[in-house]
């Protein structure tokens, strides 16, 4: 299979790259290199962005109706290639297929489903005394986006940008660009006007800031790491660019001392591991009350134990590897630091059997981590828990809100009031009660430094609109 990719999607069509360079993809199961893609320079996002600008005016004016017929034709798309779809996420990012199936193909056609609704009922005109209150698209829309959800994070940015009439120009991931290459197929397939949706792939600091920089952008939609969200905002702002930020996250789950524990344990230690922990809203500290704690520990151990490294493609394999050498360094780094800090090691570590080949970093968990440590205030990404212990629900907040963060979080308790009252003490963007399941149209973003405005749903849309009042 070849996998190579030689172009970009530019107004309409695949369209040579200029430069000849390209970027490696690996395959981080086997560290081998699968693919190349282009790497893009400041031209080809010159070349993407005048599409982008051309194309804005018709599809600003095209009907919603016709709009979302277009995105329920991309869906149609998508779907067929679903498959295909996880294959490659597996791939190129080594999320084990049963959950690339259901999550990394799986949650953006539901995002993207429910963008076709979304589009064909804009937000309607609002009379305000003698004021008309209209809602419009901002405009060419630069989407930068991160590697650990690579349809999933594009998908939630493209769906109500074009929903709203803006037009858009995608920077992937330079470490899992091939999902973008089926997006793109089934974008070409669903017929939409020439330059309304472009694709430039290469790196951060050429393709990603010539993007985040160019005067003809009107907002930059980011998701990735916070320290790239505040080099983003420093370009944007040279212009009053809009920008939304979906960065990191450090978020708490809360096990109180009345909550199902094996529960609250088994659905922890799952969420904190999910895609080998590079998710953002992984909760990574879990805070169990004194009186659970050892038993808190001993579950989350063992649950962490029963996590099997191996291929993405092994039907057994239940965590993969990380996505690159440089991230695996990361993560060892901060388990040993962890480790230094006090920490005290009950699963995993850096003597855990490894598969030979492969970035993998076998599930740990480190039990009395301190909150104000590195390991309970830094972003690990990867498969690591810290477990820190509380005496009541006032310093459960305080521990948990301790963090520079506020994407996420989880509360765990028999008494659903007491719960609740905990979650709206909690800074974050969003916090899910004894386990609720993930909500696509609910608002999704972050408090703190892990974010500006929010994604999905009706919100996510909003994002994309300019208000106008026209006074009569
Ligand atoms: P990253 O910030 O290194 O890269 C994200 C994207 O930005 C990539 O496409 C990259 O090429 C590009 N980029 C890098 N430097 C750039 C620059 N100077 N100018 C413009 N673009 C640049 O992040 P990552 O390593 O790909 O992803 C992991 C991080 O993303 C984690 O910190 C994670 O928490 C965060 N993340 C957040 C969310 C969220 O929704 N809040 C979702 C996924 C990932």
């Amino acid at each position: 299979m070849d996998l190579a990719r030689t172009d970009f999607y530019l107004d309409g069509q695949w369209t040579a790259a200029g430069s000849g360079e390209t970027v490696a993809v690996r395959n981080p199961a086997t560290e081998q290199v699968i693919a190349t893609v282009p790497a893009g320079t400041a031209a080809d996002v010159d070349r993407a962005v005048a599409a982008a600008r051309a194309a804005f005016p018709g599809w600003a004016d095209t009907a919603p109706a016709d709009r979302a017929a277009r995105l329920d034709r991309l869906h149609a798309a998508l779907t067929a290639r679903a498959d295909e779809i996880a294959r490659t996420v597996a791939l190129e990012l080594g999320t084990p297929l049963k959950v690339a199936i259901r999550v990394q193909a799986g949650l953006p056609l539901t995002v993207l489903h429910s963008y076709v609704e979304l589009a064909a009922r804009p937000p309607a005109d609002e009379t305000v005394g003698n004021s008309l209150v209209v809602r419009e698209p901002v405009g060419v829309v630069g989407a930068i986006t991160p590697w650990n959800y690579p349809l999933h994070q594009v998908v939630a940015k493209l769906a109500p940008a074009l929903a709203a009439g803006c037009t858009v120009v995608l920077k992937p991931s330079e470490l899992t660009p091939l999902t973008a290459y089926l997006l793109f197929e089934a974008i070409h397939e669903a017929g939409f006007p020439p330059g309304v949706v472009n694709l430039v792939t290469g790196t951060g600091p050429v393709v990603g800031e010539a993007i985040a920089a160019h005067p003809d952008v009107d907002m930059v939609s980011f998701t990735g790491s916070t320290a790239t969200g505040r080099r983003i905002s420093h370009l944007a702002a040279d212009r009053i660019a809009r920008v939304a930020l979906e960065l990191g996250g450090k978020s708490a789950n809360v096990v109180q001392d009345d909550a199902d524990l094996a529960t609250a344990v088994k659905v922890g230690v799952g969420n904190a591991l999910l895609n080998s922990g590079q998710t953002c809203t992984a909760w990574t500290r879990l805070l169990v009350h004194r009186d659970r704690y050892d038993e808190a520990v001993t579950l989350a151990a063992k649950a962490a134990a029963g996590y099997r490294l191996g291929d993405p493609f092994d039907p057994a394999a239940r965590l993969g590897p990380l996505v690159s050498a440089a991230q695996r360094e990361r993560v060892t780094g901060h388990v040993a630091r962890g480790l230094a800090d006090g920490g005290r090691l009950v699963a995993g570590g850096p003597d855990a059997p490894l598969p030979e080949r492969g970035f993998f970093v076998a599930p740990t968990v480190i039990a009395d981590v301190d909150p104000d440590s590195a390991l309970a205030q830094e972003e690990v990404f990867g498969p690591v828990l810290a477990v820190i212990p509380f005496g009541d629900d006032d310093e459960a907040v305080a521990i948990a809100n301790n963090s520079r963060y506020g994407l996420a979080g989880a509360v765990w308790s028999a008494d659903d009031e007491r719960a609740l009252r905990v979650a709206r003490r909690l800074r974050t963007g969003a916090v899910d009660v004894n386990g609720a399941p993930f909500n696509p149209l609910a608002p999704f973003g972050g408090y703190k430094q892990s974010g500006l405005g929010r994604e999905l749903g009706r919100y996510g849309l909003d994002e994309f609109l300019q208000t106008k009042a026209i006074q009569r």
